[in-house]
């Protein structure tokens, strides 16, 4: 490096080498701890294990040793602020944490070591920051001059439109109202738009320098199956690819964490439930030994995993879809934290479409915030129904363009399509003519998945005879597909939002979307449906 680098870059440096011993930045760590020891500003957007805690960890260690006191971190979680806590006292960094799991003994140490100067680091639940007693704390810290840095972790928080919304949050602005000079850093793994502008304007950062790292995790092979047998597919995944491997299966509920772990261990497969139904001490069992034994296999819901930082977990799957792309992406971003090799599994089927959109219809919400819901289900079901690049889909919706990666199942294995628009089109016409033939008759007007394939197919079930079905011009038009296909054809339409699936028996209507598939003006593709599970070859691991 011809040019030296800036006496804050030095100081920085030095710190990095000294206290953590890291040989270099990563990314754009070193443009971010310079923004900050300077007194600037930051927004960081960077993808899980991509090094956030060092943006701020460093310009307080920089900048408490310059006589410019400490930083508070304001986090969200307990666990988290414990282990950071942990790993700075190692290195000798003084730190501590104020929440709710200390005494008020504990608690007025923590204190009178903050008021005394004597910490770098402070974290602090949102909500205790907020309180008369902190601020007015910081009120004393300010007027010495020893207030030095906010750091706001998680700043997605925030936001309405994420999935960790946390109210408390909300009143983080009170920070710059009252202490415009302090600067101040927010951190989050979460990217999209949406978001991001929620944080700047809920935080008030229009002036903050914007660092968005690319959210590529290149270890990372994205696979998406559709669900055949889920069961037997994800034994296959875990027995062919990563036995004896540490790694997270998400459930959508805890009855199916349950009931997924205790399957798992008659299987052999060392697996451990995890759901905030649990008990805290089970759940703080269940997760010790998975942070400290190796090739433990933690069945959870999306309670377990924010903060937690395990770096050789080799595959998250996914038995049901997640709620949208931040959430598949921060759920499978735990995986590989230590840049190895890793998996990114799911299964998909035509349920996980139906339960979505029904959880997003029938919720309290506004309408708007249900708009926005929907669209980031499109985003995802696009995703999921993809044929190219996974990989491209992914950073594409973060707004990053990129190539196709070579490290997604549509990559290494480029699935055959066929041209699904016939399909599609007699499927809805059968749906059609249901409502037609149920309006004549006076009987029901709609019908489920499993009747409607039965019909398309010609087949004389007790149900074709109870409603006359079988007189219908669509009966039979659809016998030379498999059932298999079928249900694929009819995924894809409601994932596409062509039909819907209503009440609790999930019976199928068009939609105005439908329209222009029947009359032809719109073409779709579909991959041919993989056949049926069998065994795959153990793949090294390149
Ligand atoms: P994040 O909070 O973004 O998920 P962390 O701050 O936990 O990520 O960092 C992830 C891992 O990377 C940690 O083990 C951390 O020590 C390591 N790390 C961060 N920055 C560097 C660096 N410059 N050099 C080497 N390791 C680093
Ligand atoms: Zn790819």
């Amino acid at each position: 490096d011809p040019t030296p680098p800036s006496p804050t870059v030095a100081a920085a440096r030095r710190v990095l080498a000294e206290v953590f011993g890291y040989g270099a930045f990563r990314g754009q760590q070193q443009d971010i701890v310079e923004q900050v020891i300077d007194g600037g500003d930051a927004l960081v957007l960077m993808p899980t294990g991509g090094g956030k805690s060092l943006c701020y960890q460093i310009p307080a260690i920089v900048r408490h040793g310059g006589g410019q006191g400490v930083t508070v971190v304001v986090s969200p979680l307990i666990a988290l602020m414990q282990d950071q806590v942990g790993a700075l006292d190692e290195v000798g960094v003084p730190a501590a944490f104020l929440n709710s799991s200390l005494g008020a003994q504990e608690a007025s140490a923590v204190e009178r070591d903050l008021l005394a100067g004597r910490l770098t680091l402070l974290y602090v639940a949102p909500e205790r920051l907020l309180t008369p007693r902190f601020l007015a704390m910081m009120e004393s810290l300010h007027e010495r001059g020893l207030l030095g840095l906010f750091a706001i972790d998680e700043a997605h928080c925030v936001s309405q439109w994420g999935h960790d919304f946390r109210e408390e949050y909300l009143g983080l602005s009170a920070l710059h109202e009252r202490f415009p000079a302090v600067p101040r850093i927010a951190l989050t793994a979460t990217a999209d738009d949406h978001t991001r502008a929620d944080i700047v304007e809920r935080l008030q950062l229009q002036d903050a320098r914007l660092f968005v790292s690319s959210f590529d995790r290149p270890n990372i092979r994205y696979t998406i199956v559709e669900r055949d047998n889920a069961r037997t597919q994800l034994l296959r995944f875990i027995r062919d690819e990563h036995e004896g491997d540490a790694g997270v299966i998400y459930c959508g509920s805890r009855k199916k964490v349950e009931e997924t772990a205790a399957w798992l261990q008659d299987e052999g497969v060392p697996a451990l439930p995890y759901h905030a139904g649990l008990d805290a001490g089970t759940r703080k069992y269940h997760q010790d030994r998975f942070l400290r034994e190796e090739g433990l296999v933690m069945v959870a819901t999306i309670a377990f995993g924010m903060g937690i930082d395990k770096p050789d977990v080799r595959f998250v799957a996914h038995l049901d879809l997640p709620k949208n792309i931040e959430g598949y992406y921060q759920e499978t971003g735990r995986a590989g934290r230590d840049g190895q090799p890793a998996d990114a599994w799911m299964t998909y089927g035509l349920a996980d479409v139906v339960h979505q959109r029904r959880m997003i219809d029938d919720s309290p919400a506004a309408d708007e915030f249900k708009r926005v819901q929907r669209g980031k289900l499109d985003a995802l079901l696009a995703l999921a129904e993809a044929h190219d690049c996974r990989r491209v889909r992914l950073l594409a919706y973060f707004g990053e363009a990129s190539g196709p990666c070579g490290n997604c199942d549509n990559c290494l294995h480029p699935p055959t399509t066929w041209d699904s628009t016939d399909a599609a089109r007699k499927a809805l016409s059968c749906i059609y003519r249901f409502a037609q033939h149920g309006r004549e008759t006076q009987g029901p007007r709609s019908f489920g998945a499993v009747h409607l394939i039965d019909v398309l197919r010609g087949k004389p079930t007790d149900k074709v005879g109870q409603y006359g079905h079988a007189g219908l011009s669509t009966f039979g038009i659809g016998a030379d597909l498999p059932e298999a296909q079928w249900r694929a054809v009819l995924r894809q339409l409601v994932a596409l939002g062509h039909v819907v699936a209503e009440g609790e028996y999930g019976t199928l209507a068009l939609t105005d979307a439908a329209r222009a598939v029947l009359r032809g003006e719109v073409r779709l593709q579909m991959r041919v449906p993989a056949a049926p599970v069998r065994g795959r070859s153990k793949r090294g691991r390149a």
